[in-house]
């Protein structure tokens, strides 16, 4: 009897064993959250037991000798090219952060456009209807150069022009251009690299297109600024626009006018834009957006609207089939009351009266809740950057 209740006790002890041994199984498993797969990976190939340089195929890119495919890790050379299997990058997309190929890490910028969606990668644009992020206003990893010349007009009289120039610049390239008009009291270095007085410290614009182009959020761009004075009398700063200042632009940097001749200007135009803040703004709808719609196709107007019916002028332009591409105009909500009413009155009329103006697409009024001063126009810049380029 003895004997029978002890083997009967080891018996179950060890069927109490085993149940415990195989539960522990099942814990480890759903510990692990991972059953094993029920399916193989289909036909992998057995990678071969002996360690080798994988030797890959031009056509394949697999491993001659194991089957592998590349994994294109070892980098990629200037042409695009794998470095290890020859692969050619084709740079389907870049990344929403970094406007990087994810693939082979090539740098591409951002092409918002005026809907503000990248028609790249789908990433929208991060635009500012208050005072920009103090990094905009800070030396980004790489500075532009800011550049000032004089030239000389027909009537020997003497045009000053800031241009921002950024830091990779490449003469061989080929960049958008604005055109851009100061403030009374202003000069074209507003443009560049004055520092403009605000109730939150100085700033100024350069540092603005720094980031821009660290970050990659538009096309390559030249900024031009010019002094305002001539711009008084209308046909003389037409003349002075299309005959002195961008056939001198086209010859001495890379720009999309192949040369300066009145027809080269004219097959640019959609990468030409002219803008301006305040007095500049007023002279941007009164000067350029009624007298050289033939040469530019974008204007960026900050604060002011126009001070003469130009809906004659547009009328004439529209007959010979010239239209705008980007229409961009901001307003300072801290600005006098009756500039911001003048200036959203002023839009509205342009955009229900011109036929290539459509408001929401290729046409925006930005409010920005800042007053007549740097803040507004430092953000309306950096908008109009990334939607009309
Ligand atoms: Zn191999
Ligand atoms: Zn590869
Ligand atoms: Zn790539
Ligand atoms: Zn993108």
């Amino acid at each position: 009897m003895k004997k029978r209740s002890r083997d009967s006790l080891l018996l179950s002890l060890l069927a109490a064993l085993l149940v415990l041994g195989a539960l522990g199984v099942v814990a480890a498993r759903t510990a692990l959250g991972k059953p094993a797969p029920a399916v193989p990976a289909p036909e992998a190939p057995t990678p071969s037991p002996t360690p080798h340089v994988h030797v890959f195929d031009a056509d394949s890119f697999r491993c001659t000798l194991c089957g592998e495919s590349c994994a294109h890790d070892a980098g990629f050379d200037e042409a695009h090219r794998c470095l290890a299997c020859g692969y050619l990058c084709p740079h389907e997309t870049h990344d929403p952060l970094t406007a990087a190929c994810p693939l082979c890490g090539k740098q591409f910028n951002h092409h918002f456009g005026m809907d503000g969606v990248c028609d790249v990668c789908g990433s929208s644009a991060v635009l500012y209807t208050a005072r920009l992020p103090e990094r905009y206003y800070a030396d980004s990893a790489h500075r532009g150069r800011c550049l000032r010349e004089t030239l000389t007009l027909p009537d020997s009289l003497q045009l000053d022009i800031a241009v921002y120039l950024p830091w990779d610049y490449d003469p061989e390239g080929r960049y958008n251009l604005l055109i851009m008009m100061h403030g009374d009291g202003g000069s074209c270095d507003d443009w560049t690299d004055v520092l403009e007085r605000t109730e939150r410290g100085d700033v100024c614009l350069r540092t603005v297109y720094d980031a821009v182009v660290e970050e990659h959020l538009c096309d390559p761009f030249l900024v031009v600024g010019i002094d305002n004075r001539y711009m008084q009398n209308s046909f003389y700063g037409e003349k002075l626009i299309e005959e002195t200042l961008l056939p001198y632009l086209a010859s001495h940097y890379a720009t999309y006018m192949a040369d300066g001749s009145i027809e080269s200007i004219r097959d640019a135009r959609e990468h030409i834009a002219i803008g301006g803040l305040s007095r500049g703004s007023i002279y941007t709808y009164d000067v350029a957006m009624a007298r050289c719609l033939d040469v530019a196709a974008n204007f960026c107007c900050f604060s002011n609207g126009y001070s003469v019916n130009i809906l004659r002028f547009l009328r004439a332009y529209a007959q010979e089939g010239l239209g705008f591409v980007s229409y961009i105009a901001t307003v300072g909500l801290q600005d006098e009351p009756v500039y911001v009413r003048a200036h959203r009155y002023d839009y509205g009329v342009l955009c229900s009266s011109v036929d290539t103006l459509r408001d929401g697409d290729n046409a925006r009024l930005i409010e920005i809740d800042e007053g007549h001063n740097f803040l507004t126009w430092t953000a309306s810049m950096y908008d109009a950057l990334l939607l009309m380029f």
